[in-house]
């Protein structure tokens, strides 16, 4: 073989949340998948979570379990219970720098790809001489209204237009100030990076967009998704990210015996800490709504030793009597590629985390938008206004992180409204249904061979090799 042509060496570092890594560990498959050298450098309990049959290899450092006071084994911001604890996963992967850094610097690969939250690869990847891509979850729409809200400087508490932006989106109010001010430099450093990996599709995020993050930031943007497309096989689907509550044969069974398009599945990702009063409007409005359900709530609402007091603080008193053929709660991690990849589910009631949403579009699934925090607001606004495959359920309360508690409910007759709009067969509803399909056909064709995902890999596997070798030939 031409030793131009042989496999790059790729280290990937994913953050240490299941939002972060689940997807970035998806697309170091895509580049194991053409014969790549891929390592994810991690932690030994993310690194469990992680398929073995992947053919990528990991690199694990201890956690600083001790110096930043968390248990063994509570590794990454899924297993953690407040905010307080999520700072100390963000103190100890600061403490890992170094010696992720060491590793890097002893044995150095043709590329880097980090994520935004390890501003410094930046410095490291210079000092090397080779290309750094970043990675941080978001769709580009998202990232360009981020951009937008930066470069005018947007602080409203009430309704603004996303200024000099392809589509005409208004927002209730902008990010909270702190949020913004995490954000922000990180997007600025990442500027300075070879590229954004994105985990999306071109034709969901629009071309459009594409043109105007190139033409606003002179910056370079590689859509390589729909990165749970990845995994093929139904075990490969089950087995993503945590373990899952239930099992595969007893989740698919259950699916199996109900009608096409007739369950509602009800989740809000890796991290949900909805009060009390707000469960027991879903559970309310999903009751009073007739349809199917599969809601996923936190572990901690199946507890043992919950009193019959507690439960009804959160479920309608008969509630899981009531409907113990008609729905499914799931308490803890649920297969959700499997969930929404199964015919009998028509509508996802999602936080709108961008993996949901891309996950939701790959399986044709519509969406009912309920965002919490962080990007999902303008995740919601590209669903519903901009792509018309989900309704919104007039969530408003923009919260810093998912560990706040919201002060504001979201009263159970907008919950119903919201579900029957996509789920009751009407015009509206098979209109979106139509669109979802044809989006998730779309998605599919992308990550295969010819697909838009799929060439750009190619596209950004050449401009790693053009790098790579350029850098190897000789001074003459
Ligand atoms: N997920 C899952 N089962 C669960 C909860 C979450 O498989 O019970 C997966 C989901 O499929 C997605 C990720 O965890 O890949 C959550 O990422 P997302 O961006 O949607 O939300 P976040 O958890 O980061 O808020």
């Amino acid at each position: 073989m031409d030793v131009r042509d042989s496999p790059l060496k790729l280290y990937f570092i994913p953050y240490l949340a299941a939002g972060h890594m689940i997807p970035l560990c998806d697309i170091a498959q895509f580049f194991a998948s053409r014969a790549h050298h891929v390592t994810i450098i991690t932690t030994p309990s993310n690194a469990q979570s992680l398929n073995q049959s992947n053919n990528f290899r990991l690199h694990t450092f201890e956690f600083p379990s001790k110096e930043v006071g968390l248990p063994d084994g509570v590794e990454n911001l899924t297993a953690v219970t407040d905010i307080d604890e999520s700072y100390r996963i963000f103190i100890a992967t600061t403490l890992l720098q170094e010696r992720i850094q060491s590793f890097v610097e002893r044995d150095p690969p043709d590329c880097i790809i980090a994520d935004f939250l390890y501003p410094w690869v930046h410095e490291l990847a210079n000092k090397l001489g080779i290309p750094r891509l970043v990675f941080n979850g978001f769709s580009l729409f998202t990232i360009c209204a981020m951009e937008s809200v930066k470069t005018h400087c947007i602080d409203a508490s009430g309704p603004f237009a996303i200024p000099d932006f392809p589509h005409d989106i208004t927002m209730n109010s902008s990010p909270p100030k702190d949020s913004r001010e995490f954000i922000e430099p990180l997007l600025t450093t990442a500027l300075k990076s070879d590229g954004f990996i994105i985990n999306n599709f071109v034709e969901l995020d629009g071309e459009e967009y594409l043109r105007h993050y190139e033409r606003t930031t002179g910056h370079k943007a590689w859509h390589l998704g729909p990165a749970s497309l990845a995994r093929r096989t139904a075990l490969e689907k089950a087995e993503r990210g945590q373990k899952s509550v239930v099992t595969m044969q007893e989740c698919m069974s259950w699916l199996d015996s109900k009608r096409v398009n007739s369950v509602v599945y009800i989740s809000f990702g890796s991290i949900c800490y909805f009060p009390d009063r707000q469960l027991y409007e879903i559970a309310s409005a999903i009751e009073a709504s007739g349809f199917g359900f599969i809601w996923v709530v936190p572990e901690k609402k199946g507890k043992e030793n919950e009193s019959a007091e507690e439960k009804e603080k959160w479920l309608p008193k008969g509630f899981e009597e009531r409907n113990s053929e008609k729905g499914m709660v799931i308490r803890g991690w649920a297969p959700q590629l499997l969930i929404l990849n199964h015919r009998a589910v028509g509508a996802f009631v999602t936080h709108c985390g961008w993996n949901s949403t891309v996950e939701a579009v790959s399986a044709g699934v519509p969406m009912i938008t309920w965002p919490v925090h962080s990007d999902q607001f303008y995740n919601e606004k590209l669903i519903t206004r901009v792509r018309g495959i989900g309704v919104e359920v007039g969530a408003e309360e923009w919260k810093l992180t998912a560990f706040f508690d919201t002060e504001k409910v979201v009263g159970r007759e907008c919950i119903e409204k919201a579900v029957k709009r996509v789920m009751d067969g009407g015009d509206e509803s098979l209109q979106i249904r139509r669109r979802a399909k044809e989006f998730g056909e779309t998605a599919r064709q992308a990550v295969q061979e010819g697909g838009s995902s799929y060439n750009n890999l190619t596209a950004l596997i050449d401009y790693l090799k053009q790098s790579r070798n350029s850098k190897s030939q000789p001074l003459l």
